[in-house]
């Protein structure tokens, strides 16, 4: 069963080159869509069809591969003259006066932006929830969570808005949400893509990578992106591969490893069937399937909240109301006159600073000072790093026996709105299997793995009773991801893999 989107990039630019639609016709008409779905879904922050529109007049004449197809960038994607606020108040009005290459180079190849996707403050989240515009929804049950931090951009893809939104990937925010929609969510390997212009929550970790609703897509997402930067100095200088050219090679020469932790008791049930029907199928088309084993995976997310962290307290003190967005007013003679007024420069930092910052913001920013601070630096964020070293050469070793590494993308299925909000950790756990790869820095991709009754869970009583979901189509099955990770830079194995699954899938 296929997702609501019935977009591809693929199939527009073959309707569009025969000339079946303009480019101005199609936006347009994606237009009228947006128009009908956004107020139920509040998937974007922003609209910014005149931009797509002023972009299809001014290329006419030029010829682009990929000329008029609408795409989304995340809110924490630089765009020139295009708002920019990362769903916090403290960047609000904030509008930058460049374009992130991951940005450029879509526009180059003739891509249209229609929109600035809504996220968790800074992508700190699992669930959009933390954004300060509120939530987006999950469009398959609009009482649950598109997943997070780039649910704004998998809600999107889902709902038909685009195929294709670029989101970003620090411990899973491409991956989970798009687990969560339906869709497709890569996280390319760490160095292949620039983050020239993307607003950085922790530099070691962060990546870009695409949604899309098919395979063959993300890896025509991921060919126009990548590609040396002499801006991003950790762009690792690797020749350009041709993905479409192998992708559907199949499976038949690879190992597949099947991470033992896909069966640990904090994996719902729901999720466990779906996955041992994948691990089924994985078994009746590989040369072999066997099951892996990473001993340090437990530590895995109590390093990653502490790296992350660390990174994002870092990162997060540049904004002090002196250089982006609102700030109170300075009295700077040492009167405390209200809360908007500052008595001096301290002042002036904690008013800007506590006003502009949403609460898990605080907490990161928080717990990532204290864990760099002077006594502490050794027992928390130095042994996080030996995780990540031990992670590493674990990982290393099992791609001596197996090719790929397939997992479940998230332990639950989407869950309900505010159900993980009470209790932080429980957000955080949401994570738990898409951090191996940003520890190690190889590429994961999710594709959809099958689907879950609703009817199973009783938790949604409130939604068995409702008829129709907001596509008007009866709300009754729930999307499950499942999860391939490839060594650094074999890319193409990813897809290969993905898109053998897909092909019998969709
Ligand atoms: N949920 C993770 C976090 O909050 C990942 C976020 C992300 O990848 N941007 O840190």
């Amino acid at each position: 069963m296929k997702g609501f989107n019935e977009l591809s990039i693929e199939k527009l630019k073959a309707e569009l080159d025969a000339g079946k639609i303009s480019p101005r016709e199609l936006i347009r008409k994606i237009k009228k869509r947006v128009d009908s779905i956004e107020p139920k879904l509040h998937a974007l922050n922003r609209e910014t069809f005149e931009h797509a529109f002023n972009d299809i007049d001014i290329s006419g004449s030029v010829i682009q591969p990929f000329r008029g197809i609408p795409y989304i960038q995340k809110d924490n994607i630089c765009t020139t003259g295009i708002p920019t606020n990362c769903s916090s108040k403290i960047l609000d009005g904030f509008v930058p006066p460049y374009t992130a290459t991951a940005d450029s180079r879509p526009t180059e190849a003739g891509f249209s932006l229609i929109g600035k996707a809504n996220m968790d403050e800074f992508a700190m989240g699992s669930s959009t929830e933390y954004s300060a515009w509120g939530p987006t929804f999950n469009p398959f049950d609009t009482s649950r969570v598109p997943g997070g931090s780039s649910g704004g951009c998998a809600a999107a893809v889902a709902a038909g808005y685009a195929p294709l939104a670029f989101g970003t990937d620090t411990g899973g925010s491409v991956r989970q949400p798009a687990a969560f929609c339906g869709n497709v969510g890569l996280r390319p390997t760490y160095g292949r893509v620039s983050r020239w212009g993307l607003v950085a929550y922790a530099s070691s970790l962060d990546q870009i990578g695409p949604i899309t609703s098919t395979v063959r897509d993300s890896a025509h997402a991921l060919s126009i992106i990548e590609g040396p930067d002499s801006r991003d100095s950790t762009l690792v200088d690797i020749p350009k591969e041709d993905y479409l050219k192998t992708i559907e090679n199949g499976i038949e020469e690879m190992t597949i490893g099947v991470l033992d932790a896909s069966n640990a008791d904090w994996v719902d049930d729901r999720v466990k069937t779906v996955f041992d029907q994948n691990v089924e199928w994985f078994k009746g088309h590989a040369k072999e399937v066997r099951e892996v084993k990473i001993e340090s995976f437990d530590l895995l997310l109590a390093a990653y909240y502490i790296i992350a962290l660390s990174e994002a307290s870092s990162n997060l003190a540049r904004y002090d109301g002196i250089r982006y967005g609102p700030s109170v007013d300075f009295a700077g003679d040492g009167r405390d006159v209200d809360e908007n007024t500052a008595s001096d420069l301290l002042d002036y930092y904690r008013k800007n600073r506590s006003q502009g910052f949403g609460s898990e913001v605080t907490r990161r920013i928080l717990i990532g000072t204290f864990a760099l601070s002077a006594g502490h630096y050794e027992s928390y964020y130095l042994r996080a790093q030996k995780v990540r070293t031990r992670v590493c050469a674990e990982l290393g070793e099992l791609w001596r026996n197996c090719d790929v590494i397939i997992n479940p993308t998230s332990p639950t299925p989407p869950f309900k709105l505010g159900s993980a909000l009470d209790d932080p950790m429980d957000m955080y756990k949401a994570d738990r299997f898409v951090l191996l790869q940003s520890m190690a820095g190889v590429p994961g991709i999710s594709i959809n793995g099958g689907w879950t009754d609703l009817d199973d869970d009783n938790s949604t009583k409130l939604v068995k009773s409702r008829e129709k979901n907001f596509f008007g189509k009866p709300v009754k099955m729930l999307p499950i991801g499942l999860h391939i990770t490839a060594p650094a830079f074999a890319e193409s194995k990813l897809f290969q893999a993905a898109r053998a699954f897909e092909r019998e899938h969709s």
